[in-house]
C-alpha cells in the first residue's frame, strides 16, 4: 500500500472534501482506523523549491505544489525511518544552522504535535532548525489561537504540509477518557483542563463501544479529527487544499518504538 499516492484522502486534498464538510467523525474515524495499518514508502525524495520557498500562489501549477507536499511529507517519513533505525543524523542542529537561519526562516512542513515531552518533532523526524514549524499543545487540539499558528506557517512561511501528529498514551486524551468514563482526577477541579477535555471529547465519543484499547483508538480519533477541524475551520487553508497547493495528514507516534505512522488511504 502505498500512503504517499496521490489518491491517498488520509491526506486531505480534492478527495478528502468529505472530511471537510462539517468535520465528519465518521470520516475520521475511517481515518483513524486506518492509521495502524499504514507503511510509510521508503524513497527519500528531495526537497522541492515549492517546498523551501515562497507561499504557493493561486494560479501556480497544481502539480508542482503537490510535488511539494510530497517531497515535504517523504523526508519527514525519511528522518524518521533515520531516527528509528538509531542513524539519526542531526543534521541542523548546531550553532551553524542556527546562523543560517537567524534573518529567515523557510520550513517545509508544519506539525501540530502534543506537548508531550517524549514527542519532540525535530528529534522524531531528524530534521534542523528552520525545517519544521512546530505546533505543540497538550492533546494537539486546535482552537483559534493553533489555527491562526499554522495558517501563519502555511501563507507566510511557505508549508505545504501539515501533519497532525497523535502520539500513543496521550495524556491528554487518557485524562479525557477517564473524565467522561466519571473517573476525573480530583486535582483538576479549579483548572483549565476540562476546557482542554472539551475538544478532545468529540474523538473519544467517537470510540466504538468495547474498543480493547479506547485510549490508543481516541488517539488516531483525535489527530483525525483535529485535521478536519483545519479543513472545516480556515477557508485560506481549505482553499489551497482544494487547489492542491497543501495537504493534510493525521498521524501517530508509537512511543514504544518511535515510529511515526501516517493514516492510510480510505478508497
Ligand atoms: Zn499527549
Amino acid at each position: 500500500m502505498d500512503i504517499l499516492a496521490k489518491r491517498s484522502p488520509a491526506i486531505l486534498s480534492r478527495r478528502g472534501l468529505f472530511l471537510g464538510a462539517g468535520a465528519s467523525l465518521a470520516a475520521s474515524a475511517a481515518l483513524a482506523e486506518g492509521m495502524r495499518h499504514a507503511a510509510p514508502r521508503p524513497a527519500a525524495a528531495p526537497r522541492s523549491a515549492q517546498a523551501h520557498g515562497a507561499p504557493a500562489v493561486a494560479h501556480a501549477p497544481v502539480k508542482t505544489a503537490v510535488d511539494g507536499s510530497e517531497a515535504a511529507l517523504q523526508r519527514l517519513m525519511a528522518g524518521n525511518a533515520r531516527y528509528v533505525a538509531g542513524r539519526a543524523t542531526h543534521a541542523g542542529a548546531d550553532i551553524v544552522r542556527t546562523r543560517q537561519v537567524a534573518a529567515s526562516q523557510s520550513p517545509f512542513a508544519t506539525i501540530l504535535a502534543c506537548a508531550d515531552s517524549r514527542v519532540a518533532p525535530e528529534v522524531i523526524f531528524d530534521q534542523g532548525l528552520g525545517d519544521l514549524f512546530a505546533v505543540r499543545v497538550a492533546g494537539n487540539v486546535v482552537d483559534d489561537a493553533i489555527l491562526a499558528s499554522l495558517e501563519y506557517s502555511v501563507i507566510h512561511l511557505g508549508s505545504t504540509l501539515i501533519m497532525v501528529l497523535g502520539h500513543e498514551r496521550c495524556g491528554a486524551v487518557k485524562a479525557t477518557v477517564d473524565a467522561l468514563a466519571g473517573h476525573g482526577s480530583e486535582e483538576d477541579v479549579g483548572t483549565r483542563i476540562g476546557a482542554l477535555a472539551s475538544l478532545i471529547t468529540p474523538a473519544v465519543k467517537a470510540v466504538p463501544p468495547g474498543a480493547a484499547d479506547p485510549v490508543d483508538v481516541a488517539v488516531s480519533l483525535n489527530a483525525a479529527h483535529a485535521a478536519a477541524e483545519v479543513f472545516a475551520g480556515s477557508a485560506p487553508l481549505r482553499a489551497r487544499i482544494l487547489a492542491g497547493q497543501l495537504r493534510i495528514v493525521a498521524a501517530r507516534y508509537d512511543l514504544d518504538d518511535g515510529r511515526v505512522t501516517p493514516t492510510r488511504a480510505l478508497a
